[in-house]
């Protein structure tokens, strides 16, 4: 079996190198080159030809390659589907901020939470993605780019805490100062609420941001579209949260998708303001993105607005998030979706 050397964490490729004879510095050497993109042992030219070659005889370099790209022409929003090296395929989105350049990527290929609005989840769960897989993103769009990124939301296609340890081991790589160096400030990860995941999380002890996809106030809504609620209610979640913002002194960011009839009249939003009453938190309100197969709709700005001004002046703080890239299909799963059924973009 050969070794993709980006599925090791910093410390288990020291122990691989150490085990090859090598000595200690050359993990440091060999960290940094993954973390530039390179694609092989032969661009590590500050390795010497029989030590490169040694090791290509029990480990390699993986790679993922861009098979389609589309630029936003208002907004420079970069969406990859990239392939993996067994044929799936995957979306990342490169954002342009103000305060940076923001990489949105997927910890699955496919899911199988199966939101009823949602794209990702439509052909189920194919598999994880590895721990260098879901680095690979990060790596080769800032290669692509030529820009460096300096934020990364766990938002794509997946759902990342069915994918644990992997993307456990890709967060502590990604922040690792002699790779990339993001700073787990700048990283935010979302789930669907998989609350003993979020216990779990918790305890990791990384200052990430941690996104809950809560799209309603009530077990009834959230029921009919989020099936995980039958397994972790919205009571369970919340406590959850709770005991994550306790634990980590970290803000929750709640993600509320505004399915016009279904959970965004005022009493929604009263009822939401009800349930994180006090809680140290932030409500993205999304309208929804309307999917072929899904046949939910957005409201009117009118009644977004509305929705909106009800939390904040229940003393919920709450933002309608701005819509990039909305030429080019930029959303989870509608890229790969389209490609997967032969319609191009
Ligand atoms: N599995 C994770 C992360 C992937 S989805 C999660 O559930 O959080 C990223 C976000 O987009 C989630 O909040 C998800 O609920 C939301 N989303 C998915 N499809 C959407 C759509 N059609 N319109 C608006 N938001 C959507």
């Amino acid at each position: 079996m050969m070794i993709d050397l980006k599925d090791l964490s910093f410390e288990e490729l020291q122990e691989f190198l150490q085990n090859q004879g090598e000595p200690k510095f050359r993990a440091k050497q060999i960290f940094a080159w993954l973390a530039r993109g390179v694609t092989g042992f032969d661009e590590m030219t500050d390795i010497s030809v029989k030590t490169r070659e040694k090791l290509a005889e029990v480990s390699y370099v993986s790679t993922i390659k861009i098979r389609e790209k589309y630029v936003s022409k208002l907004d420079k929003t970069t969406k990859y589907l990239f392939e993996l090296e067994d044929g799936n395929c995957i979306e990342s989105v490169v954002m342009y901020y103000k305060h940076g350049i923001s990489i949105c990527i997927s910890s699955q290929v496919g899911c199988r939470m199966g939101c009823k609005f949602c794209a990702s989840t439509i052909g189920g769960l194919y598999r994880s993605l590895t721990a260098g897989e879901i680095l690979n993103q990060v790596i080769f769009a800032q290669k692509d780019i030529g820009e460096r990124i300096s934020n990364i939301v766990m938002m794509g296609i997946g759902e990342p805490l069915d994918n644990y340890d992997n993307v456990i081991k890709f967060l502590h790589n990604v922040n690792n100062e002699v790779g990339l160096n993001i700073g787990y400030r700048h990283i935010s990860l979302s789930t669907c609420g998989l609350v003993d995941k979020i216990y779990a999380l918790a305890e990791e002890k990384m200052p990430i941001t941690l996104s809950v996809s809560l799209h309603a106030p009530n077990d009834d809504i959230r029921n009919t579209i989020m099936p995980v609620n039958s397994k972790y209610n919205v009571a369970e979640l919340i406590k959850a949260c709770r005991d994550y913002i306790d634990t980590t002194t970290r803000r929750i960011s709640f993600e509320y998708s505004l399915i016009s009839g279904v959970n965004d009249s005022v009493d929604n939003a009263k009822e939401l303001a009800k349930l994180l009453k006090g809680m140290l938190c932030h409500v993205n309100l999304i309208p929804v993105n309307k999917v072929k197969e899904r046949g939910f709709e957005k409201g009117t700005k009118a009644q977004i607005e509305k929705f909106r001004n009800t939390l904040v002046s229940l003393g919920i703080n709450a933002t309608v998030r701005r819509e990039l890239g909305s030429d080019i299909s930029a959303s989870c799963g509608q890229l790969r979706k389209k490609i997967l059924d032969g319609e191009g973009n």
